[in-house]
């Protein structure tokens, strides 16, 4: 019997699971797909969000900031990687400076104290690529990025490493309230017992809780696509660039991402279903509207596109409470744009309410905090040099498996030596970059698959990629031919 179960593995469940695992509690974590990280936590914009941007009547809007602060201290414990590079939401005219105003006010209300409104010189000195007709910006200083799925790794990693039973590939399909605890099922016949249960599910977070009896709420996706560039082109801006945010979302960013890429996106569409294709038109009204924010854009950088899809509940807001039907039932539910950011924070409220339904909560005395990193932030070296790292025989610890990133061999094994067992290439990619390169694992896929082949004992497919089953992704060429047509009908001219 455990005391609590948690279903699913996003960054807010395990998030959860470290949390808990403080204490003399037995604690599962049962996630469908066979790693952590494989829904909303591994397709977002990555921005540890200032919090001005929620309304303060809404808990989204309250928790926010009280998850951003703790990022800095979660990183260096975790080592997943945070940069509080600072974000701007940028203004054109009056008009959209008393957004900005408003913004501000409601930043205050939820306890931000690092929040400016500058004007075009101050901007243009940050920003020295950014457009030139920007009159203002909302500037929030301790804003920044981090890499989502490293850090639902690293949580999961530590989580386990204090205690936490994790199991892959154990989808939850019935729930059962028996007097005093609950039965659960999963698609492999397992069957758990546990007092409470926490419901961290994501977009299936309506489902799971009317398997338990509580039908109070639904979900529903809003996709959001994506472009990423090659390595090396986020330098082109040094902050998070917001444009004015709309009733949809927070509008398409410029960012570079945390290993120094550029990020394009999100746009905002609700789905009927789940869908995580891309499409060409979609990408080119994002990359179209990022160019009001800077027109030295180069879509010949372009690697790759992708979706990632919010959980949007019929309440707008985050659901975080024990069912009022289902007692020893907590939700946390519609964990929507902020939730990474958040996560920290709705970590610190489950544990509120388990308290407060007066579960014993005494900490460990071994708890320990650390988790070394599987990789750091940092610059290549130049490819004549590389080379000679790349044609080192298999079983060299210093042979570079992947090229474009120069992932080494040391650090594959190294990612499959923690805790989670990791069976899949794409496994790979989320824990070291092998794959994240320019070639998007042309190069360094077969490679990866031997060195996991020899510590797993068994062969790996290289062609075998569970994310991309199902996933129509529009091919890099196909993105920047058709992007580059449109701009010349736009009459622009291409960056050289
Ligand atoms: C386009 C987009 C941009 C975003 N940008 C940002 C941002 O910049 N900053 C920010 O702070 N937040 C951002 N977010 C929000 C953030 O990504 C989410 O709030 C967060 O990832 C939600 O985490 P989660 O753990 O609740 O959900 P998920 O990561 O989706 O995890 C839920 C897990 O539950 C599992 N599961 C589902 N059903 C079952 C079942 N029956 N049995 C077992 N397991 C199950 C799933 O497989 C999944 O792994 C963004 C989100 C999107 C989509």
């Amino acid at each position: 019997m455990y005391d609590i179960i948690i279903i699913g593995g996003g960054i807010v469940g395990t998030s959860i699971a470290r949390q808990l695992s403080r204490y003399q509690l037995r604690v599962a974590l049962l996630e469908k797909e066979n790693d952590v990280s494989m829904g909303a936590s591994k397709a977002n914009s990555a921005i540890v969000h200032g919090g001005y941007a929620e309304s303060h009547d809404k808990l989204k809007g309250r928790l926010c900031y009280q998850g951003r602060k703790q990022f800095a201290q979660l990183d260096q414990e975790l080592n997943f990687g945070f940069d509080p590079i600072g974000s701007l939401v940028i203004a054109f005219n009056e008009e959209q400076k008393k957004g900005l105003e408003d913004l501000y006010k409601n930043g205050k209300l939820n306890g931000l104290d690092d929040l400016s409104i500058i004007g075009h010189d101050d901007i243009m000195t940050l920003e020295p690529n950014i457009n030139p007709d920007v009159q203002y910006a909302l500037y929030c200083k301790g804003a920044g990025v981090c890499s989502p799925y490293e850090m639902t790794i690293a949580l999961a990693e530590n989580a386990v490493e204090n205690g936490l039973d994790l199991y892959l590939q154990s989808e939850v399909t019935a729930i059962q309230k028996q007097e005093k605890h609950f039965v659960i099922n999963t698609t492999e016949n397992q069957c758990f017992s546990t007092r409470t249960i926490i419901n961290a599910a994501g977009l299936h977070a309506g489902t799971i809780s009317a398997l338990a009896g509580d039908d109070s709420f639904s979900i529903a996706p809003r996709s959001g696509e994506y472009l990423v560039m090659v390595r090396g082109s986020g330098s082109l801006v040094n902050t998070v660039l917001f444009q004015m945010p709309t009733k949809m979302g927070k509008g398409i960013l410029v960012t570079p991402t945390y290993h120094g890429n550029l990020l394009i996106g999100p746009d905002a569409i609700n789905e009927e279903i789940s869908d995580l294709d891309t499409h060409v038109e979609r990408l080119w009204k994002i990359f179209h509207e990022a160019m009001l924010t800077t027109d030295q854009l180069n879509i010949k950088k372009f690697i790759r596109s992708f979706t990632g899809l919010r959980s949007v509940s019929s309440t707008d807001d985050f659901i975080i409470q024990e069912s009022e039907t289902v007692r020893g039932f907590i939700n946390v539910a519609g964990i929507q744009s902020p939730g990474m950011t958040s996560s920290p924070a709705i970590a610190d409220l489950v544990v509120d309410i388990l308290r407060d339904m007066g579960i014993a909560l005494t900490e460990k005395e071994n708890f320990n905090p650390y988790r070394k990193p599987i990789i750091r932030r940092k610059d290549l070296i130049p490819a004549s040099k590389a080379q000679a790292f790349v044609d080192l025989p298999f079983g060299q610890e210093n042979r570079f498996v992947c090229r474009c990133e120069q992932v080494s061999e040391k650090t594959i094994r190294d990612a499959m030596n923690r805790g989670i067992k990791v069976t899949t290439i794409d496994g790979i990619k989320r824990r070291t970059r092998a794959g994240m390169g320019f070639c998007q694992g042309e190069f360094c896929r077969p490679r990866v698959a031997e060195v996991m082949s020899d510590v797993l004992g068994y062969d790996i497919d290289p062609s075998f990629d569970i994310e991309h089953s199902g996933i129509n992704r529009v091919g890099k060429t196909d993105v920047v031919r058709y992007i580059e047509k449109k701009l010349k009908e736009l009459d622009q001219t291409l960056p050289s």
